[in-house]
């Protein structure tokens, strides 16, 4: 979940009154490595994927599931296991219940890596789940459907609604990373900076049985008033960070070969982003309670947000200095490639001495007010040890303030002194049941980047639209119901404007035809076509048809795109509808949005079932058959050492 640096956390007073010299020597640390890394060129693709997995205890007796606080126990063994040559590498993550893996070493640019993605996520799965005890599961499910409610943790501890970090009624802290001090010292900054607690409100689903209005009764959990008239009436309330972060996605970060090759991708991948939330949904269920929407994006959003009231516009600005509109967590405000400045519409809050000093450095306008925008958020962690540093060399700074902006993508520069080069991180995606559909939407997004860049495909459209397709992509059934704004023209016979040339035209007519671009379509539409619109799909599959592919592959990534598409025209279910039709059905379900022990107890050994594959559900992924490799062909691995030699030459 971002940097982790060692030390003693200072208290949210004292990392405030630091909160000027980490921001002042953060962009100076970012200007260094600009300076030094931005005619870095020749890189070539490295990509990897991250899966957040949690840790589950079935009770059958009971008919009762719990998270099991064990995370740390089984980290220090997984990591204990790692040698050079290990497949995989292990993070930790918010809570006590999560583990995150990564594979050992990133692909890169073969199309026969794509076949060792899948091989190497159930490796993974394997790797922890033989670290746990016969009762137990490592889990990729996005939201645990009993997260907050009574005894949801193992062991199962009260929450403390007047003192440590959270002082939530239902989230104990001994449920957050107890393994590093960055966790618990984020949670209860969060809620200092803030002024309260977090509130986090998402519309329950009114069912016929539902309480009309829905108002849920907190006083016997501790609370002093302060839930009560933070929840809103038909609304499922969730009052700390846990909620959020307590929440896993599956993410994916690729490597370009150059800055400008990662600004073009960051902005054209973040128009993607509400549809692969949409087609990755997989979470119907909060707090013992089914919602109206269908994805964790809004939760972890308004369970990280550290505004304070003057920041969020509800009293005049005295203490702080910008009026804020969004969390920081939640989609991105700006494009950042020459093509995309025409389309950026949404008003930016940027710091302007930062800013400036940027400009002043020769950091162009779209990055220096990029860079200027997140750096209007304070360190919302900082240890004692790390308040010192030297500009030229260190980039923690510049880290904290930048990997606590957790937004839909990240753009992320080399770190100093490795061989590592520009980064994009696709962010949205929830993580999917199996390692079948795990692989095939990461595998869809490398291969997506691969295509965008070869048919020099466009997909910009005004980024306050894709603010509004967001909002459509966490609704209930968003992929059959949801009409998302789109363009209707993607592929350009042109490569983007020059950045100069793009900013004076914006000035001097500031582009009419953009309305004209784009239009609203459904999910089906923008993946599988329709008319004169052709489709992601068949692009990908002319992409396929001209690359040079070992048959395996072919069949796997086919395979793949082939989930895509059928999830986009509704053919099979998402996560988030079976989810929700199996509560819907389930013999205990009073139809009062109550998502009871009993019903999370089988929903989740569905769930696991079909994880281990053990059984099918045709309703969410066909019968497939991949045969995903372990290692790399010989012969292929030859051809990348060829591969990267020609590109060394060039
Ligand atoms: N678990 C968070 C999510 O679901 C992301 C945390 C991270 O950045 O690793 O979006
Ligand atoms: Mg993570």
């Amino acid at each position: 979940m971002g940097l982790l640096s060692e030390g003693s956390p200072l208290t949210w007073e004292e990392t405030k009154r630091h909160a000027e010299h980490v921001r002042k020597h953060g962009i100076k640390q970012f200007i260094t490595q600009y300076k030094k890394l931005k005619q870095r060129t020749r890189d070539v693709l490295y990509w990897g994927d991250e899966v957040e997995y949690m840790l589950v205890k079935f009770d059958h007796s009971k008919k009762k599931t719990q998270l099991c606080l064990k995370a740390q126990d089984v980290l220090g063994a997984l990591v204990r296991r790692q040698t050079k040559d290990y497949p995989a590498t292990w993070h930790p993550e918010y809570a006590d219940y999560m583990v995150e893996g990564t594979p050992g070493k990133p692909y890169g640019c073969l199309m026969a890596h794509f076949n060792l993605v899948e091989r190497n996520m159930k490796l993974r799965r394997e790797e922890i789940q033989s670290l746990l005890e016969p009762n137990e599961e490592a889990m990729s499910i996005t939201v645990f459907p009993r997260l907050g409610c009574p005894n949801f943790t193992l062991p199962s501890f009260e929450p403390t609604p007047t003192s440590g970090s959270s002082r939530s009624l239902f989230f104990p802290d001994e449920a957050i990373n107890s393994g590093h001090p960055r966790f618990r010292t984020l949670t209860r900054n969060i809620r200092e900076r803030r002024g309260e607690k977090v509130i986090i409100n998402v519309p329950v689903y009114k069912d016929i049985n539902t309480e009309d209005p829905f108002i849920e009764d907190f006083s016997a959990l501790g609370d002093d008033g302060e839930a009560q008239r933070a929840a809103k009436p038909d609304n499922i309330y969730m009052d700390c960070m846990g909620f959020g972060m307590g929440n896993s996605c599956l993410q994916v970060t690729f490597q370009a070969c150059n800055i400008d090759e990662a600004r073009l991708l960051y902005d054209q991948l973040t128009t993607l982003c509400p549809m692969l939330l949409a087609l990755s949904a997989a979470s119907p269920i909060y707090r013992g309670h089914l919602a109206d929407i269908e994805a964790r994006w809004t939760v972890i959003a308004q369970g990280v947000d550290d505004r304070t009231k003057e920041e969020r516009g509800l009293e005049p600005l005295k203490e702080n200095k910008f009026r804020i509109n969004k969390s920081r967590y939640d989609s991105i405000d700006s494009y950042l490639s020459p093509g995309g400045c025409c389309y950026n519409d949404i008003e930016m809050v940027y710091d302007k001495d930062l800013y400036k000093q940027l400009r002043d450095e020769g950091v162009d306008e779209l990055l220096s007010r990029h860079l200027a925008h997140l750096f209007i958020r304070d360190p919302i962690s900082l240890f004692s040890e790390k308040i010192d540093q030297n500009d030229d060399e260190d980039t923690d700074h510049f880290e904290n303030i930048q990997s606590t902006n957790w937004q839909t993508m990240r753009f992320k520069p080399p770190p100093p002194n490795s061989d590592i080069g520009w980064r994009v991180e696709f962010r949205p995606m929830e993580v999917q049941l199996t390692d079948f559909e795990n692989a095939a939407y990461v595998v869809f997004i490398v291969l997506l980047t691969r295509v965008i860049l070869t048919f020099k495909l466009n997909f910009l459209i005004p980024i306050s639209k894709v603010d509004e397709n967001m909002k459509t992509a966490s609704k209930r059934d968003a992929v059959r119901q949801g009409r998302f704004y789109f363009r209707k023209d993607v592929v350009t016979d042109c490569s983007p404007p020059e950045a100069a040339e793009c900013m004076v035209n914006c000035e001097k007519t500031p582009c009419k035809c953009i309305a004209d671009e784009y239009t609203l379509m459904s999910i089906d539409e923008i993946i599988n076509g329709k008319g004169d619109f052709v489709g992601l799909m068949s692009l990908m599959n002319k992409y396929m048809d001209s690359v040079e592919t070992d048959v395996d592959t072919r069949c796997t990534v086919l395979q793949y795109l082939q989930l895509i598409s059928k999830r986009a025209s509704g053919e099979l279910m998402t996560t988030a509808r079976w989810i929700r039709e199996l509560v819907n059905n389930h013999p205990d379900y009073k139809h009062d949005s109550v998502v009871s022990d009993s019903i999370a107890y089988d929903l989740l050994s569905k769930c696991a079932a079909f994880s281990r594959e053990s059984t099918d559900v045709p309703e969410l992924l066909f019968s497939y058959s991949t045969k995903s490799a372990d290692t790399i062909p010989l012969a292929v691995s030859k051809a990348q050492e060829y591969y990267h030699e020609k590109s060394k030459k060039k």
